[in-house]
């Protein structure tokens, strides 16, 4: 069986059996198969059995063929190893669009950019596939499992909406390429979207799920769950069947909620209720939902996560480039409500940089409450880890004995980290790193990212592609509007 040793200058478990605040000098982690086996503080005693037993095909990180026979001789890697990061809501199909359609609302840039975008690679989909020698989605997807791999993330959530849904099977295989964990939430509307796409009658959706299910239930590092792209676009009677259907297969329910100010205010107009009251009103909401921003929440709402037990995703760089404005975070932590921090989709964040989400998250919230003790770097880092691995209930998230081997080092080389101590690791990672200094990357005990090197991905030749495909849609956007079909426009 595979094992891995990684000796470095610090590390971070951010577990629970280890404590959550413990930071090791001089520590190892070791991997076996896809698990982690050992964490703890570099013993030499210790590390000369593990060198020794031949049982094992070893590779030692750090060295040029990984192979080392004395403690001695383990380079300690002048960086801080912690768990890879758990991403808990973004949308691989978003990856080619960043710096398109900016400074616009939610539902124009819903329209201008996200739509117009997989309306393209929909009506093209057979000369690009021919050009590329692969689906252009599945190119698509693959270059959002680099954009995640970069950052250190090794878990995430796809919400996989509108024509995406239909291209499962291609993210799947992206997965596989890259190494990764994924749960796909499958997209679902029935109304106030592309007429192209929508799901009448619900059985349409309903039965896509089933589909999928029986098709990938065996595939280790892929979770299918519904995932009902907005309140506004799906219907009640669409919404109550997709939540049968998670509890049936125990399995969570994601969606975006109260994102922005003036789809929320539409709804609530509409309905005669916020989004998160209706949604508890048809029984959509409890321990397995989990909804995406909930930015404009009411105490009634605040109310309602609460008893219910729903968790929240909360996706700063989006929330702000669009114009969304920010949840009430200090309220969830006060109710207790399960939050994690995300980045969103590429096309609205314009990067995974999950550390600088983490990082804005808590910037702002200390400036908005005039209160520089909130949302500590010790409270956003768990968030983006161990809290996330925690709502959706994964096996991961921390650098803890029979966990998911995911480790993500940290290069503490870089200028922008030195100096870097025990005593200011953590807060260095969320306030002085780029986010980028990933020069290791472990994911289900592979190697993924190797002294800076994409192993298993051709990253130059995805990377020419995509540059390739971005000139197409733009070339294709020239000739070519959009479709205004989301959110509040028809009923206006
Ligand atoms: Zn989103």
């Amino acid at each position: 069986m595979k094992r891995i040793l990684i000796r470095t200058r610090l590390l971070v478990p951010l577990s629970d059996s280890l404590g959550r605040e413990t930071r090791i000098e001089d520590g190892y982690v070791l991997t076996e198969g896809v698990l982690i086996k050992e964490v703890g503080k570099f013993n030499p005693e210790r590390i000369d059995k593990i060198l020794n037993d031949s049982k094992f095909d070893l590779t030692v990180l750090g060295t040029k063929d990984g192979q080392i026979n004395r403690s001695e001789e383990v380079p300690q890697i002048n960086g801080v190893a912690l768990p890879g990061f758990v991403k808990a809501h973004g949308h691989d199909h978003e990856s080619p669009l960043i710096g398109m359609a900016k400074d616009v609302p939610l539902t124009t840039w819903l329209d201008e950019a996200v739509n117009h975008f997989t309306g393209f690679l929909h009506e093209e989909e057979k000369t690009l596939t021919e050009r590329f020698g692969c689906s252009p989605y599945y190119l698509t997807y693959l270059k959002a499992r680099i954009d995640d791999l970069q950052h250190g993330i090794t878990t995430a959530v796809v919400h996989h909406c509108n024509f995406n849904k239909y291209h499962v099977p291609e993210l799947v295989e992206a997965n596989r390429v890259a190494k990764t964990k994924i749960t796909i939430a499958v997209g679902s509307q029935d109304r106030h979207y592309d007429p192209r796409i929508l799901d009448t009658p619900p059985e349409v959706a309903i039965n896509r799920m089933d589909e999928l299910y029986e098709k990938f239930k065996d595939e280790s590092d892929v979770r299918i769950i519904p995932g009902p792209d907005q309140f506004f676009s799906n219907g009640p009677e669409l919404l109550k069947q997709l939540k049968i259907w998670a509890d049936d297969h125990q399995t969570m329910i994601h969606i975006h909620s109260s994102e922005e100010y003036a789809t929320t205010q539409w709804f609530t107009k509409e309905y005669g209720m916020t989004p998160i009251a209706y949604a508890d009103s048809i029984g959509f909401l409890d321990k397995n939902t989990f909804v995406g921003h909930q930015v404009q929440s009411s105490e009634e709402d605040i109310e309602i996560l609460t008893k219910t037990k729903t968790s929240v995703v909360h996706n700063p760089l989006a929330n702000t480039i669009l114009g969304s404005g920010m949840p009430p975070l200090q309220k969830f932590k006060e109710k207790n409500i399960p939050f994690a921090i995300s980045t969103d989709g590429s096309g609205s964040a314009d990067n995974q940089n999950i550390i600088n989400a983490a990082r804005l998250a808590a910037q702002y919230q200390k400036a908005f409450h005039k209160d520089a003790t909130m949302m500590t770097a010790q409270d956003v880092l768990e968030r983006i880890t161990i809290v996330p691995s925690q709502i959706l209930n994964y096996n991961t998230g921390s650098l803890s004995n029979g966990l998911s081997a995911d480790i993500t080092v940290v290069d503490l080389s870089a200028p922008n980290l030195t100096p870097t101590r025990i005593d200011n690791v953590i807060e260095n990672l969320i306030w002085a790193a780029n986010g980028n200094e990933m020069k290791y990357v472990i994911s289900n005990g592979e190697i993924v990212i190797n002294d800076y090197q994409f192993v298993t991905i051709d990253i130059n030749n995805v990377l020419k592609q995509i540059q390739e495909l971005s000139e197409l849609f733009y070339a294709y956007k020239q000739k070519k509007t959009a479709t205004k079909a989301t959110g509040i426009r028809d009923s206006e």
